[in-house]
């Protein structure tokens, strides 16, 4: 039993009369009305269905099988044979203006830039797509499309829609032959765009408002177009000119000229980088003399330990480096960020001892991770404070036994 597709004709009704001539239970369980007549749209052709009401009920979503009949599964039992029935209105105009534009652009960007396209999906909440057939062509600007679209809009053409049988095919310049036979719908933008189509559309382009290109992304010979149109473009618009003033506002300049300001402050942390990086180098330069003046000397080994809180790794190793080139030294070194240690180990070669062996006896104590050679290691794992606290200790015990090993 087909469903009439009453929307095809009234894409502009949001509230009617529905009679209830059936209920289905759906195979995942979800509870379905069939009409015979109804003003919600239901999946299909690349457009999302309406959502709304019956009665009391919410309609989630609307589906159609081969046969055309329409199914809207609703969150609750429908009992009444004749009820109010509602779509959401800004969801369905949204829609509807992101489907006239899609043709609008595909239109424009085949007119202007001879980019074919070959898949489309509109959208509700996410920026709609276009898939063009582009090929090998290199990078494309897709400026003089969009720009087009919009020449067109401001026009506020006519947007006509029509059935004509499968013999009249050749009488209309369609942008892409129709798959179908039978009864074929043209949703013709006048002079310009003739699709078949069974989606929802606006009455004349100027209902469409702007369109507008947002991302391009490629994938493999296609080249994906994001897009937003109508209300979502003006939405867009006014969260982005929100965020640039926000920007603007911080940099104590105006919106035009947040580039320069960013660059400019770019430049001055590259050179604020540059400097710390000199001075941290000159610090671990310190630290290693004053590490090696306070050695702990156990047997022929000179201990040296320091511990550090949010100190990163690569200083540890860089404080490492340096402390494995003295004479007679084992460095130990941990830093803690109140939840993972970091350690290096460096043993200067005339000890005798292997900088790897002691960092996976002090990683084995918290089941850490790390490794490194005789010289030189580094590792670290989750510890707890006290472990943390018990670092020094712990590593005078080590090198007492690799000592009396030595
Ligand atoms: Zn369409």
């Amino acid at each position: 039993m087909s469903t009439e597709l009453a929307y095809l004709t009234n894409p502009f009704c949001f509230e009617f009369d529905a009679e209830i001539i059936a209920r289905v239970t759906l195979s995942d369980g979800r509870r379905g009305v069939i009409l015979p007549k109804t003003f919600f749209f239901p999946t299909g052709g690349g457009q999302e269905h309406d959502t709304g009401a019956l009665g009391d009920a919410r309609v989630i979503d609307v589906t159609i099988d081969d046969a055309g009949t329409v199914v809207h599964v609703v969150d609750r039992d429908v009992t009444a044979t004749r009820t109010r029935a509602t779509i959401d209105r800004a969801r369905r105009f949204a829609s509807m203006q992101h489907h006239s534009a899609q043709h609008l652009l595909s239109h424009a960007l085949d007119d202007a830039l001879k980019l074919e396209t070959v898949s489309a999906n509109i959208n509700i909440d996410n920026p709609s797509t276009i898939d063009l057939a582009v090929g090998a062509r290199g990078d494309v600007d897709l400026t003089p499309g969009e720009n087009l679209a919009n020449a067109l809009i401001y026009e506020d053409r006519p947007i006509k829609s029509y059935f004509i049988s499968d013999d009249q095919i050749a009488t209309i310049p369609f942008r892409r032959p129709p798959k179908v036979s039978g009864q074929i719908r043209v949703v013709e933008i006048e002079g310009a765009d003739y699709s078949a189509c069974g989606g929802t559309h606006c009455t004349r382009t100027g209902m469409i408002g702007v369109v507008k290109i947002v991302k391009t992304e490629r994938r493999a010979e296609k080249l994906r177009v994001h897009f937003i149109a109508g209300q979502r473009a003006l939405e867009y618009f006014q969260n982005v000119h929100a965020i640039v003033t926000q920007i603007a506002r911080q940099f104590d300049t105006n919106p035009e000229a947040i580039g320069e300001a960013v660059e400019k402050q770019r430049d001055a942390l590259r050179a604020a980088q540059k400097e710390l990086e000199e001075f941290k180098a000159e610090r671990v330069t310190l630290e290693a003399q004053r590490l090696v003046a306070s050695t702990q000397v156990i047997g022929s080994i000179k201990l040296a330990t320091a511990t550090f809180r949010h100190r990163a790794p690569q200083e540890l190793r860089a404080l490492a480096t340096l402390l494995q080139n003295e004479p007679g030294v084992i460095a130990l070194l941990a830093s803690y960020d109140g939840a993972k240690l970091s350690l290096a180990v460096a043993c200067a070669s005339d000890t005798g001892v292997s900088a790897n062996e002691l960092i996976r006896q002090q990683l084995a104590d918290i089941g850490g991770r790390g490794g490194g050679d005789a010289q030189l290691a580094q590792g670290g794992g989750a510890a707890s404070e006290a472990q943390f606290q018990a670092f020094g200790a712990r590593a005078v015990e080590l090198i007492r036994v690799s000592a009396n090993r030595v």
